[in-house]
């Protein structure tokens, strides 16, 4: 049995998803979280499948991921439809209801926040409501765990009577009379798109393109059907589209008129208002997301994630000098030996000793994230990012590019028009991803130990302002045009739940954990054979004699110009590829050194502080990690634009980091 979960964005559906199943997906405070479907077992129930769904306002679409919703709905005909409802908006929210009400499938409502209503002093006559609407309704609070078990047995019941919504007819006098008539005029081609009746016939009304290309409608029939919708319009005096949505927030009015007590504003729209009027100020809302980053950072980088980084590096020190002790003592094979130590070891302890930063990092990101201030920030940045052609809503998936470009680049889909899209996926590349402070946190303590945050944050802001003059770039050559206005919800303030943080740094954990343990390990084994054997798979005793040195050395010429054009540096770029952690992995074994502590040493024989620089503003550019490329390929659907995409980031690079070098060489004078 399937039963879809179904809801407005930020109405709690997948926090009562992970209540529900006992999973751990990604809650957020924010619209577009969720941006595929996730399916799960309901706990305690045999054969039931519950399916998480991008949010939705209505079921005419206007984004990527609104259609995944809307077609699982109408193509895999789920059993039931648990429609949950924010309470606390609760007008809004029913505006999706009583479209799904038409659809003809089993659906029960779940009234969600009714904690916050009840803190409120308002109060809702759950009997009435659903007598008025004719459907089944819980209140629970899923965030608490109430009324939930109740939920799924009424969800139960209905999907097993097979309990549709009674035909209540929701609309009256004009749009009545145009919905009736052309449901009956294009019966026979809604039988045969197999679309549910009432559905295909109110889309018809309002000139839904999806459906009425689903139909095979012929011309005397569209004629018909226009006639109709012109003279609904004239009478009514607006458009098909308006027509519509006046008859159903009447319904809604009418039907919550009795049953819903409102107790005045809400405490919590007061208190985030007044909270907004700071945050999201004219002149101050840019200032003070400025500090709280820069204190997020100082935090990370300074205090907590590097005290515990040094900690762990040592541990991981500590265990290496153990295992090398004890493979000396067995007397294995030099060669193995040296694979395990100056391989394995080294290349995936170098990288494992970040671990701690970046969980502390998302330790800080997501609590901003829960709380509901990264909606604020995207409201803030609207401003700046409709200089480069884009609105606000583009912020969201940036902000999770500093996190990952993966899921960042799979955010986008949230995005209404197609233009903001695409200039988005290319952008956000830009932004500096979690893999890469690893690079930097090594290259900062070699070069710049007493301005690490400093280097950091110049760092981070440089990509940024990277993106925005590649935006205008793109803005006045391949991307004309006008970004969509922007709308989003901006969700209540939120006290972040301690659940959500945890689930949400484990994610980062987890994800770290497996790629140091796999693509980074066998990268580092890759890295010591091709650098131990030559061509003629002899053993070498100097690794410049080897085969990964031939390699280098005949990429290195490139970077020349750029102040790294050593063999060590550039196979280290080229194994970045794989996953930026290698980069730093790469060098450590290259390099062999035995501890992470000396690397720092070793650096300076292959770099000066400026081509250091330079070379951090390379790998801060330049193309992203094989597992992004794939995904943008995926977004953009299309490998040609994918590649020239990636070749046009490294140009950039190039640039940049030529730039740098160069005209640091000569304010240097060096
Ligand atoms: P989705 O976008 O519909 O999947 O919504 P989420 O599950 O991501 O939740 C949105 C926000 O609402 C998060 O900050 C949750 O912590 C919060 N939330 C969800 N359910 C409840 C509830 O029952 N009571 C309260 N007070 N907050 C809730
Ligand atoms: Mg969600």
């Amino acid at each position: 049995m399937i039963i879809a979960l179904l809801g407005n964005p930020n109405s709690g559906k997948t926090t009562l998803f992970n209540q529900l199943t006992g999973s751990n997906q990604h809650v957020g405070n924010f619209p577009g979280v969720t941006v595929e479907k996730k399916e799960g077992a309901i706990r305690g129930q045999k054969n039931m499948t519950l399916v998480d769904l991008p949010g939705i306002y209505s079921l005419s679409p206007y984004t990527a991921e609104e259609v995944v919703t809307r077609d699982f709905l109408l193509v895999n005909k789920p059993e039931a439809v648990i429609n949950i409802v924010d309470a606390t908006n609760i007008e809004r929210n029913l505006y999706l209801t009583l479209q799904l009400m038409e659809v003809g499938v089993p659906v029960v409502v779940a009234l969600n926040m009714m904690d916050e209503v009840r803190q409120n002093g308002d109060s809702i006559d759950v009997p009435l409501l659903s007598q008025n609407l004719g459907l089944p309704i819980v209140p629970i609070s899923a965030a608490k765990n109430e009324g939930c078990e109740e939920l799924v047995q009424r969800t139960i019941e209905a999907a097993q009577q097979k309990d549709r919504p009674r035909g209540l007819d929701l609309c009256q006098g004009e749009v009545h009379r145009a919905v009736h008539s052309i449901a009956h005029i294009i019966e026979k081609e809604v039988k045969d798109a197999g679309l549910p009746s009432r559905y295909a016939a109110t889309k018809v009304v309002e000139g839904d393109p999806i459906t009425l290309s689903k139909l095979n409608l012929t011309d005397s029939e569209k004629e018909i059907i226009d006639n109709i919708v012109r003279e609904m319009e004239t009478n009514l005096g607006t458009d098909r589209e308006a027509a519509l949505a006046d008859m159903r927030y009447d319904f809604i009015a009418n039907a919550c008129k009795d049953a819903v007590k409102k107790n005045g504003n809400s405490r919590e729209l007061q208190r985030s208002i007044q909270i907004d009027r700071v945050l999201t100020h004219k002149y101050f809302g840019i200032p003070i997301f400025l500090c709280v980053m820069l204190l997020t950072f100082f935090l990370t980088f300074n205090v907590i994630g590097a005290l515990l980084s040094d900690w762990l590096s040592l541990g991981i020190d500590g265990l290496t000098g153990l295992l090398d002790q004890a493979l000396t003592n067995l007397g294995i094979n030099a060669a193995v030996h040296s694979l395990l130590i100056d391989g394995v070891c080294v290349g995936v302890g170098s990288v494992l000793s970040f671990l701690p930063t970046i969980v502390t990092l998302f330790f800080f990101l997501s609590i901003l994230e829960d709380s509901g201030y990264m909606a604020r920030v995207a409201f803030v940045m609207d401003k700046l990012l409709r200089k480069i052609g884009l609105s606000g809503r583009s912020f969201v998936p940036m902000l999770i590019g500093f996190g990952c470009s993966v899921p960042a680049i799979m955010a986008t889909r949230t995005l209404a028009s197609e233009r903001d899209r695409r200039m988005t996926i290319l952008l956000t590349p830009f932004m500096s991803c979690s893999a890469k402070l690893p690079i930097y946190a090594t290259f900062t303590a070699a070069f710049f130990p007493n301005a690490a945050p400093l280097v950091m944050i110049g760092l981070y802001v440089g990509g940024m302002v990277v993106g925005v003059l590649y935006g205008l770039l793109l803005k006045h050559s391949v991307f004309k045009g006008k970004p969509v206005p922007f709308v989003m919800e901006l969700p209540a303030y939120r006290l972040p739940s301690a659940k959500s943080v945890v689930i949400h740094m484990w994610e980062k954990a987890k994800d770290f954990l497996v790629k140091a343990f796999t693509i980074i390990f066998m990268a580092s084994i890759v890295i010591w054979v091709l650098q131990s054997f030559d061509t003629r798979l002899m053993m070498v005793s100097d690794s410049s004699d080897s085969m990964l040195a031939g390699i280098g050395r005949f990429i290195a010429p490139v970077f020349a110009p750029l102040g790294f054009g050593n063999w060590i540096s550039s196979t280290a770029l080229l194994t970045g590829l794989s996953a930026k952690e290698a980069v730093v992995s790469t060098l450590a074994v290259l390099t062999n050194v035995p501890d992470t502590a000396q690397l720092s040493t070793v650096l300076g024989s292959l770099f000066t502080p400026l081509s250091a620089v330079s070379f951090l503003t390379f790998t801060l550019l330049y193309m992203p990690c094989f597992a992004a490329v794939a995904a943008v390929k995926r977004e953009l659907g299309s490998a040609r634009y994918a590649a020239l995409a990636m070749f046009a980031q490294c140009c950039v690079a190039w640039i940049v980091a030529f730039l740098v070098y160069q005209i640091g060489g000569l304010i240097l004078g060096v």
